[in-house]
């Protein structure tokens, strides 16, 4: 079964790179932020788990994530291979994936890092929209949709996500930076790791991911 990690801070552009991919190879998409934002608006018990982690910016409980992640996985789909963005985003829920996949007898294929300095990320979490229905990503600068205010995609209106508000932004990367740091390190030390230029237009990002994803050819680093 395939399983590629897509690595990147808040803002680095793994949800916008992950619409691409999955189409492209065929992939499910499986993002734990997405399904969290799914359970808060639905008001479940996971989603008043979560709420509070998210609007601070903080990570939500590992055990919380890896349960998540686990519910998600079972499901028939993801028998078609994952992209997974957003998870894992701590050392112990990239050994808990790890050990999930050992007991399907696969492993990771390929870690993804999208590399994007601090100061872009400010930039982009600041101007990023989301819609409703899904989440797809937008920038007022750099992505806009075609009609203003509304998804490309679906044609559902577009939103701000309440955790890319100035303060919360800078908490997010405050503690989310260095958690990122030691899964890029795990996965340099696992040899599955390829690190791409992030900060290119995004069509050049798509080009260099895809590269990386072609089996035996992309380079590790
Ligand atoms: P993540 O899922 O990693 O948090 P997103 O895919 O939501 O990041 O991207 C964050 C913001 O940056 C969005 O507003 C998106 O439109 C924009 N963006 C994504 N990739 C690029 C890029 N290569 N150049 C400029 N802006 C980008
Ligand atoms: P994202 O949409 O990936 O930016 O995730 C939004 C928020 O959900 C994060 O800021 C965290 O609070 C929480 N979250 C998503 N994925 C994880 C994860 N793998 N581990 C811990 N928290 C997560």
């Amino acid at each position: 079964m395939r399983v590629i990690v897509l690595l990147g801070a808040p803002g680095a552009g793994k949800g916008t790179q992950a619409e691409f991919l999955t189409e492209r190879l065929g992939l499910v998409h499986l993002a734990t932020g997405d399904l969290f934002r799914a359970a808060v608006a639905a008001g479940t018990a996971l989603g008043l788990a979560a709420k509070e982690y998210m609007e601070r910016g903080e990570l939500v409980p590992d055990d919380v994530v890896i349960g998540v992640f686990k519910a998600r996985f079972a499901e028939p789909d993801a028998e078609r291979g994952v992209l997974l963005d957003g998870f894992p985003r701590t050392r112990a829920q990239a050994r808990a994936l790890d050990t999930a996949l050992a007991g399907e007898g696969s492993a990771v294929e390929r870690a993804v890092y999208i590399e994007v300095p601090a100061e872009d990320l400010l930039v982009r979490l600041g101007g990023r929209w989301i819609c409703r229905a899904h989440g797809h990503p937008y920038h007022e600068l750099y992505a806009p949709p075609r009609v203003p205010g509304i998804c490309d995609e679906d044609g559902s209106e577009l939103i701000q996500r309440v955790d890319d508000r100035p303060e919360t932004v800078r908490a997010r990367l405050d503690v989310q930076l260095p958690a990122l740091a030691e899964v890029v390190e795990y996965y340099r030390q696992a040899g599955v790791l390829a690190t791409i230029d992030g900060t290119k237009p995004i069509d050049v990002v798509s080009g260099e991911l895809i590269a990386a994803l072609e089996p035996r050819r992309g380079k590790a680093a």
